[in-house]
């Protein structure tokens, strides 16, 4: 009888330190909310999906949304000469930025108009050409016009049977932002990691860049692409990290003495179902800094603060590409001092010494709404930038800024 109950407490006392473990060993540091002046409800709401499918007007005509990426809506013949392609977005209320991607081709060779329709839009992006997916270039300027009080636009276009692809950006899937990372992660500094899901199971992926050990390095993040069709923002990411890993005295100084984090696409579902801005949940991921209700904040935001806690790590920099009209910073107003204030000061000028003929345009605003640039400001006083990419700015000139604003970083950072 005494054993009995002393192998029942024995037991009970194991069920307890394996409690205790399973509730406090693993146990992620918990993320704060925050409250902001402009409060934004990010619970999921619905979203519309594509109809996939190959339209045939007469077995003259054919487009098709069928690859990642794509948003076509509808496909109808207006007159003999102009074919018209209906763009919709994937809910509402949602900001000017009507994607579009399609496929287009004919039986016969031919020239052909056609109308891109935004019925509940205006027509924002250049129209980007390519004949494989991969390749793209502008359309010419003289086959490109406004209409409808440039509420839409009409394209010429020469069809055949080879299929043609329009797009409003370069088409970058998901597939592909894990094929840069994983051909980033040869490098022996980088670390590939799939830190969670999307809402749809997409992976969410990272990049940890530094050298040696890791702990007690101070941390600067990366982020891409929270709306699905801001490529230039996301070329612009690509460039920037490139810049960290070459293998200059500079660069290599910088990571012995940084640890860098990339989430170089927080929205793989928006980006492969052709979304104008939201994610999954129907939800703009960048106005869900506070209370993390969509999955892929969350997990992005969890990631970095459970790294920066387990290293004794301190997150001193967030950046977050995006793109929008031109080319320009969403910083801090002045009242706001970052623990390495005036950081953003030197850098914008160090860009702005650094590049003849360009003046960088900063536009500082208080912190408003539940945004990434706040959340670093808040969670880790962090200093923070939004980097926004214009739609067309030349492709070549956001490779050399972007590398020039990396060098220019490290210079100032390598320093403290
Ligand atoms: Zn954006």
């Amino acid at each position: 009888m005494v054993k009995f109950v002393n192998r029942n407490r024995k037991n009970l006392l194991l069920s307890c330190i394996l409690i205790f473990f399973l509730t406090y060993g693993c146990t992620s540091v918990k993320l704060n909310i925050f409250e902001y002046p402009k409060p934004v409800d990010t619970s999921s709401r619905s979203i519309s999906y594509q109809d996939k499918k190959e339209y045939n007007i007469n077995n003259a005509f054919y487009a098709d949304n069928q690859f990642d990426g794509a948003r076509l809506n509808g496909f109808e013949q207006l007159n003999d000469s102009t074919l018209q392609v209906t763009i919709l977005p994937e809910n509402e209320p949602i900001n000017q930025s009507p994607h579009y991607a399609f496929r287009i081709w004919s039986k016969q060779p031919q020239v052909i108009y056609v109308k891109l329709n935004y019925p509940t839009s205006t027509h924002r992006y250049i129209p980007k050409l390519s004949t494989d997916g991969q390749h793209w270039k502008p359309i010419d300027s003289t086959a490109y016009q406004l209409i409808d009080s440039t509420k839409n636009a009409l394209l010429k276009l020469t069809i055949s049977n080879n299929k043609l692809w329009v797009a409003a950006q370069e088409i970058k899937t998901s597939t592909e932002a894990t094929n840069w990372s994983k051909q980033i992660a040869n490098h022996k500094d980088v670390r590939f990691k799939t830190i969670g899901k999307s809402k749809l199971k997409r992976d969410i992926i990272a990049l940890d860049i530094y050298e040696g050990d890791p702990k007690n390095k101070d941390v600067i993040v990366v982020l891409s692409r929270q709306h699905p069709p801001e490529v230039t923002g996301y070329l612009a990411m690509q460039s920037f990290v490139e810049e960290l890993l070459k293998d200059h005295r500079l660069q290599k100084d910088f990571r012995s003495k940084y640890r860098i984090l990339v989430f170089p696409l927080l929205n793989p579902d928006g980006v492969d179902l052709g979304h104008w801005r939201h994610n999954a949940g129907g939800i703009d991921l960048n106005r869900d800094w506070a209370y993390y209700r969509q999955e892929e904040v969350k997990t992005v935001a969890q990631s970095i603060v459970d790294i920066a806690n387990e290293s004794k790590n301190k997150v001193i920099l967030g950046l977050d590409f995006h793109s929008t009209q031109q080319d320009l910073y969403y910083s801090f107003s002045d009242d706001m001092h970052s623990s390495i204030y005036p950081f953003k000061d030197y850098w914008i000028k160090g860009i702005d010494d650094a590049i003849l003929n360009y003046t960088p345009d900063d536009q500082p605003f208080p912190l408003s709404q539940p945004i990434s640039k706040g959340w670093f400001y808040k969670q880790f006083n962090a200093e923070s930038l939004t980097y926004e990419i214009g739609d067309e700015t030349p492709r070549d000139f956001i490779k050399l800024k972007a590398e020039v604003a990396a060098r220019e970083m490290m210079k100032l950072l390598i320093l403290r």
